[in-house]
């Protein structure tokens, strides 16, 4: 029987095979091979009864991701906001580029337009071919476009801390902060204490994933697939990406670069080069052994 995995917490998977939830152990040989399944993989289970069972097969992965430990994204939404705390455009560019390398498309969701209609951030993100909205998870402006934008897809949320992610998903789905608070209540512990990562089907038909305390991407994303592709990790870069006068171009000051031309012309917002060259720099000391498989 096939399933998917929808919560996973000390070592148990709750597989939902549409009829019902199974929880699950994982088989012993994925910790030998060194695999474990993560939430949103498309698993084999082996019924045990008792509404039990035991992960046999993880599925092919479209992608997979070490924070937060999620399988098979559709997109990431990362929330922004103008208002205080104020985004930092590079956080944004830096979660975009790892989700591109993984197959991942992004969105950008200005949250507390309310108090600050953040032009800055829609102008470049508009710009740069992101779906972007404003919202406010304050007066609901901008909601229902969210939930067109995070319908039937799987969505992992993403964004500093105290940009509004929790306000967000209550306000899409009232009983939201219900579903978090039954799973600790259970385990007589508070949702902080407990790491744990779910997906949750939301009212509209959009499943998100949230994951208490998570708030950006961790670096281990960083790796070296990142450093030998970050131009194309830029996806609004691609048109330009093979006129460079020289074969290998860094598009960061070579002469004839296109994507430097195409900068100059306006047609690339400056604000996501940059982001581009700190990366760049970032990624710098990292050797090809350094190349997860
Ligand atoms: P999180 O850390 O990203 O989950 O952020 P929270 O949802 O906890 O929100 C942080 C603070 O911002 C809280 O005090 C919220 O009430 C406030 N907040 C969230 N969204 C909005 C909004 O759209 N407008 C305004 N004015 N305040 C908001
Ligand atoms: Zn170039």
């Amino acid at each position: 029987m096939t399933g998917r995995i929808q919560k996973a917490l000390s070592g148990f998977y709750y597989v939902d095979t549409g009829e019902t939830v199974l929880t699950c152990r994982a088989r012993g040989k994925f910790r030998k091979e060194g695999i474990s399944p993560l939430v949103g993989d498309r698993v084999e289970v082996r019924e045990l009864g008792n509404g039990e069972g035991v992960v046999e097969t993880i599925l092919p992965r479209r992608n997979a991701f070490a924070r937060p430990a999620v399988a098979n994204i559709d997109q990431l939404v990362v929330i922004a906001s103008a208002a205080i705390p104020k985004t930092d455009p590079f956080l944004i560019d830096r979660v975009a580029a790892i989700a591109a390398l993984k197959d991942c498309a992004v969105a950008v969701v200005l949250n507390k337009c309310d108090l600050d209609p953040a032009d800055r951030l829609y102008e470049i993100y508009r710009a740069s071919g992101f779906p972007t909205l404003r919202v406010s998870a304050e007066t609901g402006e901008g909601i229902a476009d969210l939930k067109g934008l995070i319908s039937g897809k799987l969505s992992a949320f993403t964004g500093n801390s105290g940009v509004g992610k929790s306000s967000i998903l209550n306000t899409l789905n009232p009983d939201f902060h219900l579903q978090v608070g039954e799973v600790s209540t259970a385990l007589g512990r508070g949702r902080h204490t407990t790491r744990h990562v779910e997906l949750h089907r939301l009212s509209c038909g959009a499943e998100v994933v949230d994951t208490p305390g998570f708030s950006s991407f961790d670096a281990e994303e960083l790796d070296f697939a990142l450093k030998r592709r970050l131009p194309e990790t830029f996806l609004e870069f691609a048109p330009y990406l093979d006129q460079c006068r020289f074969v290998g171009c860094s598009h960061t000051r070579e002469k004839g670069c296109a994507v430097l031309e195409a900068l100059r012309q306006g047609k690339l917002q400056k604000s996501r080069h940059d982001s581009y060259l700190r990366l760049y720099e970032e990624l710098k000391p990292l050797r090809d052994w350094q190349e997860k498989k």
